[in-house]
């Protein structure tokens, strides 16, 4: 929808905006109004260089779009009906719950194993572990590729899908030729247009699950959804959006605490939302509180960093992750949320 900045446009004005979106295959149909005329874009309004030019004109105030951006991850595309399953559940019919250490130590892997074997028993479905870890600090530990066969062997002996961060093209073939069921796309790498489509080509043809972060530097909930975009644009529409804070605001939190974007992504996307209220509060106390508020907004899961003993940890893990016994209890109240939500829908 073109809104001039006068109450109508001129013929010579029509007529050079006609000329605009003829050549992208539109037309354009004025809408009479007592005062003001505006004029729809007939056709398929979504060509971004169309809008550039028609915005780019003086004499229009603004250039509406009434058609989504997104043609697979809108709410009414035909993936709409699309349900992922994951760990024995299908998202969106019972609430999801990844959790596992920020960072797989190399040289403990027991720990990961213990760590495996609690957060199963907490009630986690999925089992997350840092193998690739990207560090603001470049002298930060920065991963190991021998975390991967610790990460895989978690997975034989508890059972549980296994979630893993990739951040670069040989990453991403390491951890799909491994197993990895749910391939993680970092905060930092959210706005990676390359990688995102690297991603999506790689899995286009199995069933493997993608949990794509907000980036801290997100803005609209339509460029979060667009990201997406790009994955699910090669075939596989099994993609998890994961809200975990922006670039922080509020002096304390690590991140400003971003689930109240659920509902908003609610009325655009069918995409599944997983929140992680750890790295989003950054502090293992303000962690549960965030989980729940998370769910009450609407979340389909949480992912949380747990850990068996989180001063023994590295990474993210001795500040942010939940010990099993916190963790069991914040699932416990979350599902207790989840149930308030299904009875207030009947
Ligand atoms: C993580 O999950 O450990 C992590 C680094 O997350 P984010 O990309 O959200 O910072
Ligand atoms: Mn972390």
């Amino acid at each position: 929808m073109i809104l001039p900045k006068a109450n109508r446009l001129s013929p010579e004005q029509v007529a050079e905006i006609t000329h605009i979106v003829e050549e992208f295959r539109c037309r354009i149909q004025p809408i009479v109004g007592t005062v003001r005329t505006i004029y729809a874009i007939v056709g398929d309004e979504r060509d971004e260089l169309m809008i550039n030019r028609l915005e780019g004109l003086d004499y229009i105030d603004r250039v509406d779009k009434i058609q989504s951006p997104h043609k697979l991850m809108d709410l009414r595309s035909d993936l709409a009906t699309h349900r992922i399953k994951i760990g024995g559940v299908t998202v969106g019919e019972e609430l999801l719950v990844i959790a596992g250490q920020c960072t797989i130590d190399p040289k403990n892997p027991q720990l990961f194993y213990e760590t495996a074997q609690a957060v199963k028993e907490a009630g986690a479905h999925v089992l997350r572990g840092g193998v690739w870890k990207p560090r603001t600090n470049p002298y930060a530990f920065q991963g190991d590729v021998k975390s991967l066969e610790i990460l895989l062997e978690a997975q034989r002996r508890t059972g549980l899908p296994v979630d893993a961060e990739v951040m670069d093209e040989q990453q991403l073939k390491l951890a799909l030729d491994a197993g990895v069921n749910m391939l993680q796309v970092g905060a930092r790498n959210a706005l990676n247009y390359s990688l995102l489509r690297s991603i999506g080509r790689a899995v286009a043809d199995r069933n493997t699950a993608v949990l794509l972060k907000r980036s801290l530097h997100m803005g609209p909930v339509n460029e979060f959804i667009s990201a997406a975009e790009y994955i699910v644009s090669f075939g596989n529409p099994n993609i998890v959006l994961c809200p975990r804070g922006t670039a922080p605001m509020l002096d304390g939190y690590r991140n400003h605490p971003d689930e109240s974007i659920t509902p908003l992504l609610k009325e655009k996307t069918w995409a599944p939302v997983v929140v992680d209220p750890s790295h989003s509060v950054g502090k293992a106390a303000y962690v549960p509180a965030c989980a729940l508020a998370a769910v009450a907004y609407g979340a389909d899961g949480l992912c949380i960093e747990a850990h068996v003993s989180p001063s023994q940890g590295i990474g993210d893990d001795p500040k942010q992750a939940l010990t099993p016994s916190v963790l069991a209890e914040t699932i416990h109240q979350a599902k207790e949320i989840w149930a308030l939500r299904q009875r207030k829908k009947a």
